[in-house]
């Protein structure tokens, strides 16, 4: 038997997606369910692909088929296609298995000719509905099948409009209408040298070949780009019997959702107009009325019509958008699928759902998309407000939120206008710890360098602040104060705002509005925890950042980074002391200052967490970081260590690295310069102890020692921290737990894992620098060529927002197996910034490791990535057992 390729609405149902569209499949499910839809067939998504083989033409198999269900619905619908009388007309539309909104084409009021207009009109006994309608085809038709621009339509439309003297399409009389249709005609004979076609199937064959080629249209392939959608699927073409809600006041199109898709309140939401069709009220040029009008308007079609989207709601047990047209009194479905809400609304509905008995609660976990919940999180700008503003450029969107304020140069200047209580926006050409503080005052953080592993970039998101940062078309001049765009030059006395979920830089000021994490965001995560294996840490260093991990559901720390805390204003004099001093007396000295401070740091650290696990990392980053620039604070240094101004320069300079990052950093400072992670080792060890004896808790510290390539680098480490926290226990009389480990973040660690277990407790993966070594790629600078491999295709993921699961995954694979050979209960942990990344943290949860740690904010998104990772798994597992039955 022949390939079937077109399927009328009583033989599909919503199961078909694929063969039949999005679409297509929700018609035929719900003509199944007997709800008044028009009558009609779907050419599927089969023909559509066979078409492309077939250098575009459709063949004589597929007419036949498309001739026969044409038959079909004139028996269906007791109308003829191509009669003269009372001709039964079409709507030809597109339908993707997945929605590409607005993307291809559509042609309405398919089937009238010269002879059927009158015939139309006479039924209808309105000419001037008639000739509306045949008007719209031509212009529709002309436009989707033979390219011919809609302006030149318009224009003639317009003067018409001007001839009557009338505003409104709606008012333009019979008469002027005729003439529309008569210069239309001229127009398509003028511009294909053929006269508009006049045999309806010809019409018809020709719609459906122009909808087969809006699926390669320019702006379809840019959305299927832009949302990952392949380009071999294929649309497939609807083609139904057009109902009117342009024939007189008892009728109306509309189109409305079923719940509220801004909040997701259980209420209809949507617009309609009378004496329109579907594409005036997308047009604009009317005001629709709100769809609670109707229930005084047409109160049984209301009735009808709640009472559907009610029972599609509880088929389909989502929220549904749908469709509608009344047709002189009856009303119409014409289309239905599930509808899209914003992230709060996504919540609210999927906690109802389950609430109603429609949903269970794994289902409803996996109704969300865990990126989406970053929305919820941050301040977001005003819609309303954002709506009248154009972006003047474009960063990476590093850090989500939304960010409005005065432009500030220097971190000091942020400080001290935020102490003034102005808002500000922080615009560097790249940040460095140094701006931790003046990042920390602003709003929002604007850089024209680095990318989404930036100094910049890992920071704010630390600190749930909104980052643009990369914007290379935005030229930031620190000296001159000035901030330039292309012709716009801005200064500190401008405003700016910056959009930190989609890059996007606004001049001026654009209202923000703060989160609001209800009840049943609360409930939906304590779903999302009961459906998890994995457990989730946060990346915090201080006692604000600590908590907030725990306001946002983290189970413990899982990276501490410790110098962030050796910038704060008192201590990096003895920092520099302690980097420049030239002996070890010096050294000491100077960490003599830092001992004390840092032992508070942790302090305030474990009292906030009490017994949950704290990862303290020990010193990473270069010590020229670190560094004094400016004479006074160099002078400031330079007298404290008793040297001349010209000795403190050259002992800086000396410092100055060709490539730090793959410098003096990391453990390689404690093996020159060991007693600075002696001291840190103690500040850990006394502060737990504090805490432990204050609260009565037993704190547990963790000790992590980064960058470790060589086992017996990390044995000599190791062994020196250990000796000085094994002398505070002999000196207190008093021990605790602890336990010391690395971070795995050279490759080749990776490979010699087995060894490095033997000397470290546990492990956490740091993918950053990891991604960075593995591919050569450097972290701060790559921001700059990604973009082109990933707009060529050449990479489909950043590999420092998503693991590079072939390499960079296959050495974190090779680590936990080798390490675990050597230690059986070896505990493992990800600290680099993929510990926050849904595809990500399902990749950790395979590997088998213990917790994913991110930044704060992000929590929330790896505790429901978790969550549906195991959720998935069930799913297979439950798969798998019915197929072995
Ligand atoms: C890493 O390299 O992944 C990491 C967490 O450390 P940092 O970003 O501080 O280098
Ligand atoms: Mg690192």
């Amino acid at each position: 038997m022949a390939k079937k390729y077109v399927y009328s609405f009583d033989e599909g149902n919503k199961d078909m997606r694929t063969l039949l569209g999005g679409k297509g499949a929700n018609l035929a499910e719900m003509t199944r369910l007997g709800i008044n839809v028009p009558f009609g067939f779907t050419v599927s998504t089969e023909a559509c692909i066979r078409y492309y083989d077939e250098s575009e033409q459709l063949w004589d198999e597929l007419v036949k088929e498309i001739e026969a269900n044409i038959k079909k619905t004139e028996e269906k619908v007791g109308k003829k296609f191509g009669d003269d009388t009372n001709p039964l007309l079409f709507s030809v539309r597109s339908g993707a298995v997945v929605s590409m909104p607005g993307m291809m084409d559509t042609v309405l009021n398919l089937g009238l000719t010269d002879v059927s207009v009158e015939g139309l009109a006479k039924h209808t006994d309105n000419p001037r509905f008639a000739y509306d309608s045949y008007r719209r085809f031509i212009q529709m038709f002309s436009n989707v099948s033979k390219g011919l621009d809609v302006e030149k339509f318009e224009e003639i439309l317009a003067d018409e409009r001007k001839k009557a003297g009338v505003e409104l399409d709606k008012d333009i009389p019979a008469e002027n209408l005729k003439e529309v249709v008569r210069r239309y005609k001229e127009l398509y004979k003028e511009e294909t040298g053929h006269d508009f076609p006049q045999d309806p199937e010809q019409q018809l064959l020709d719609a459906v070949a122009a909808v087969f080629k809006s699926w390669n249209n320019e702006r379809a392939r840019y959305y299927r780009n832009m949302n990952d959608i392949a380009h071999d699927l294929g649309t497939a073409v609807n083609v139904q019997t057009m109902v009117f809600g342009n024939g007189g006041d008892n009728s109306g199109t509309g189109v409305a959702f079923t719940r509220d898709p801004s909040t997701g309140e259980n209420i209809l939401y949507g617009e309609y107009l009378i004496n329109a069709q579907g594409e005036d009220v997308v047009a604009g040029i009317r005001t629709p009325s709100h769809i609670s009008e109707l229930e005084k308007q047409m109160p049984e079609i209301y009735k009808q019509f709640h009472e559907t989207g009610e029972r599609l709601e509880q088929h389909y047990r989502d929220m549904q958008d749908l469709e509608f047209t009344i047709d002189d009194g009856t009303l119409y479905i014409l289309q239905t699928r599930n509808g899209k809400r914003t992230a709060q609304a996504a919540i609210n509905i999927a906690v109802d759902l389950v609430e109603e008995g429609l949903r269970t609660k794994e289902e409803a976990l996996m109704m969300i998309n865990p990126n989406d919940l970053d929305q919820l999180l941050h301040p977001t700008f005003n819609q309303e407000a954002l709506s009248k503003a154009t972006p003047v450029a474009r960063g990476l969107a590093a850090s989500p939120g939304a960010a409005t304020g005065y432009i500030s140069f220097s971190a000091g200047d942020a400080t001290l206008r935020n102490a003034k209580e102005e808002p500000v926006i922080l615009a560097r050409t790249e940040t460095s710890p140094e701006d931790l503080q003046g990042m920390d005052s602003a709003k929002g953080i604007l850089t024209s360098r680095g990318g989404m592993t930036s100094h910049a970039a890992v920071v704010a998101r630390g600190m749930g602040k909104c980052c643009v940062a990369g914007a290379h078309e935005v030229h930031i001049n620190e000296k001159e104060k000035t901030v330039t765009i292309g012709d716009l030059v801005l200064g500190e006395g401008d405003m700016i705002s910056l959009d930190g979920s989609t890059g996007n830089i606004y001049h001026g000021q654009i209202e923000t509005q703060d989160p609001e994490l209800t009840g049943k965001f609360a409930k939906f995560m304590e779903w999302a925890d009961e459906n998890r294996r994995l457990k989730v840490r946060a990346n915090a260093d201080t006692p604000h950042d600590a908590q907030q991990a725990l306001d946002l559901g983290a189970e413990g720390i899982g990276l501490c980074r410790t110098e962030h805390m050796f910038f704060a204003e008192d201590r990096i004099n003895a920092v520099r002391e302690m980097i420049l001093a030239s002996t070890k007396e010096q050294r000491e000295k100077a960490l003599a200052k830092i001992e004390p401070i840092q032992e508070n740091d942790f302090y305030e650290i474990y009292k906030v967490m009490e017994d949950k696990n704290v990862t303290v990392r020990l010193l990473d980053p270069p010590l020229h970081e670190f560094l004094p620039h400016t004479d006074e604070e160099i002078a400031i240094v330079a007298d404290e260590l008793g040297v001349t101004i010209l000795e403190q320069k050259k002992a800086i300079d000396e410092l100055h690295e060709v490539n730090p990052m793959l410098g003096h950093r990391g453990l390689r400072l404690a093996i020159t310069f060991p007693e600075i992670y002696q001291m840190q080792a103690r500040a850990i060890i006394r502060a737990a102890l504090r805490v432990s004896k204050e609260l009565g808790v037993e704190v547990e510290p963790e000790i992590m020692i980064p960058l470790a390539g060589d086992p017996r680098e990390l044995k000599v480490v190791t062994d020196s921290i250990r000796k000085e926290i094994e002398q505070i226990f002999e000196e207190t009389g008093i021990t605790l737990n602890y336990h010391i480990g690395t971070m795995i973040e050279i490759p080749r660690a990776t490979l010699l894992a087995d060894e490095i277990a033997e000397i470290a407790e546990f492990f956490s993966f740091g993918t950053n620098d990891l991604t960075q070594m593995t591919y050569g790629f450097s972290r701060d600078d790559a921001g700059k060529f990604l973009s082109q491999y990933l707009d060529d295709g050449i990479f489909e993921k950043d590999p420092f927002q998503v693991i590079d699961q072939k390499g960079v995954g296959q050495l974190m694979a090779n680590a936990v197996k080798l390490g675990k050979r050597t230690r059986k209960d070896l505990h493992l942990g990800i600290c680099g910034e993929h510990g926050g990344e849904p595809s990500s943290v399902a990749f950790c949860d395979d590997l088998g490791l213990d917790y994913v740690s991110c930044s704060p904010f992000r929590v929330p998104i790896s505790r429901l990535s978790a969550a549906q990772k195991t959720i998935r798994d069930r799913q297979h597992k439950m798969t798998r057992l019915v197929e072995s039955l």
